[in-house]
């Protein structure tokens, strides 16, 4: 029996990965190599290695793994999993099953992009969700805003801190109250709410926004905040509590007493150096608790 089966190979499952290798665990980490920021260029914010592009991170994350004999690393889904006696069972997609007395799920999550013909060729370029990840490369850009509502509202405010030219483009009615409309005003925030025809720009670098209306604004980025979903079934089928498309943990990434969820699939705040933060702490914990069981 292993100590514990890691299900996702992104930041987070490497870096429990690499802690529980450094403890001598036996550790499979199983990966499917579709990392939710697979379309960016460059991750930023990473203690020590801010801009690099993130396939370089992984691809040293897993080499410097093949220094601990007791970490095996499977290209391959896990495709179910139960609880067994003293663990869970995992079935892989390779047609493995594997018992562990851990599992911990790093599965990570994905982002729905909003229905705009064409934004995929923009995203990770010029179109992004996340202000603290792609925000200074943008300041003092001509900026957009996906969205209405107070989320809208709320995040055309925010992308103040990187630029004072943002326009809140709401692709149809901004349902904004008359405060929401005065403060965006006042804060120099334009409205526009003509539906998106298109983004128009050359090698994913956006120009500007046309609408069905035949108007175009100039923008150099857009962000949107994104509809977030599990990018794996299994935290749904072990029975965690989901709520805005992410596990709700308690300390440690526990979620039941052999299950952890660490990474994004557990957390509001996905910034990479989170997800390796909360991946370690869950293989601390996951240590800490086999060193007792293993006392006599
Ligand atoms: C476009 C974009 C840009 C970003 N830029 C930044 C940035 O600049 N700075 C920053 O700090 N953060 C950035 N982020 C956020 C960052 O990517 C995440 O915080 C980080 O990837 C989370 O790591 P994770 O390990 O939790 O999940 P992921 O990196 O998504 O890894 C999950 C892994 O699990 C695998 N997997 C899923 N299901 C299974 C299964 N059933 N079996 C086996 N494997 C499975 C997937 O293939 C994937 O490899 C960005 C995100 C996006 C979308």
């Amino acid at each position: 029996m292993l100590d514990v089966i890691i299900a996702g190979g992104g930041i987070a499952g490497l870096s429990a990965a690499l802690i529980l290798g450094r403890c001598r665990r036996q550790v499979i980490l199983c990966d499917t190599g579709r990392p939710r920021n697979m379309a960016s260029q460059a991750l930023h914010g990473f203690l020590s290695r801010d801009g690099i592009p993130p396939l370089e991170l992984r691809q040293i994350a897993y080499e410097q793994l093949k220094n601990y004999p007791s970490v095996t690393c499977r290209m391959t889904e896990v495709v179910d999993a139960e609880e067994a006696a003293d663990g869970y069972e995992v079935r892989l997609e390779d047609g493995d099953t594997l018992q562990a007395r851990y599992l911990l799920l790093a599965t990570g999550i994905v982002d729905a992009l909003p229905p705009v013909p064409g934004i995929e060729n923009f995203y990770g370029r010029s179109v992004f969700h996340c202000p603290y990840c792609d925000g200074w490369e943008n300041s003092d850009k001509a900026l957009a805003v996906y969205g209405g509502g107070s989320a809208g509202c709320d995040f055309a405010l925010e992308l103040l801190g990187w630029s004072s030219d943002v326009v809140l483009c709401s692709d149809g009615e901004a349902s904004l109250d008359r405060n929401q409309q005065e403060k965006l005003q006042r804060n120099g925030v334009k409205v526009v709410n003509g539906k998106i025809a298109r983004l128009a720009g050359t090698d994913g670098r956006l120009e500007r926004i046309e609408f069905h209306d035949g108007t175009a604004i100039p923008r150099q980025a857009l962000f949107f905040s994104p509809d977030q979903g599990q990018a794996s079934p299994l935290a749904e089928k072990l029975g965690c509590s989901i709520a805005g498309g992410v596990v709700k943990t308690a300390k440690f990434q526990q979620v039941h007493s052999r299950l952890f969820v660490a990474g994004d699939a557990a957390r509001s705040v996905q910034l990479a150096i989170v997800a390796a933060a909360e991946g370690a702490e869950a293989a601390f914990a996951i240590n800490t608790a086999l060193l007792k069981e293993g006392l006599l």
